[in-house]
């Protein structure tokens, strides 16, 4: 089994899709290990997105992953990673997300795609240890 941060981002919050993202979470088959909502420290997003710090969307990411409340998640099952990667659909919700995902289904832009999960064992690690260090 394994462990990945999901992120429902302060638009998903804002257009109250919590419990659709939940819910697909849930009917996947994964277990919720912690869910917490929760309004993000600038120093926290700039750790969370460390690696995106030289690119020209890094200070909109910023302003708008602290522009509101967020929830996050810890989820835990076989390959949730990458499982939980595929509910999501790709980045951009209009060329790569596919109907039936999450982007696919409820986006539109790739700044407001709505969800974030974590794209590696080492990223999931370093991302659950940041957000619930405590777990
Ligand atoms: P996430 O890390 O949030 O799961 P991802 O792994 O699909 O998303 P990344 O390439 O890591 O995508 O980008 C991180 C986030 O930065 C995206 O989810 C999106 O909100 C934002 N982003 C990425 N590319 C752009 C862009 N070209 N313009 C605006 N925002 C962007």
């Amino acid at each position: 089994t394994e462990r990945t941060l999901v992120l429902v981002k302060p638009d998903g919050v804002a257009r109250g899709l919590v419990g659709e993202v939940v819910s697909r979470i849930e009917r996947k088959g994964l277990k919720l290990a912690a869910l917490e909502l929760r309004t993000v420290p600038q120093a926290l997003a700039e750790e969370h997105y460390a690696e995106h710090k030289e690119r020209a969307f890094f200070g909109d990411l910023l302003e708008f992953i602290t522009s509101g409340p967020l929830v996050a998640l810890a989820v835990e099952g076989p390959r949730a990673i990458a499982a939980f990667r595929q509910l999501a659909g790709g980045t951009d919700p209009v060329e790569k997300a596919i109907p039936g995902t999450i982007r696919g289904d409820f986006a539109l832009e790739t700044q407001y795609n709505l969800v974030h999960g974590s794209d590696s064992p080492e990223s999931a690690e370093r991302e659950l240890k940041l957000w619930f260090p405590d777990l």
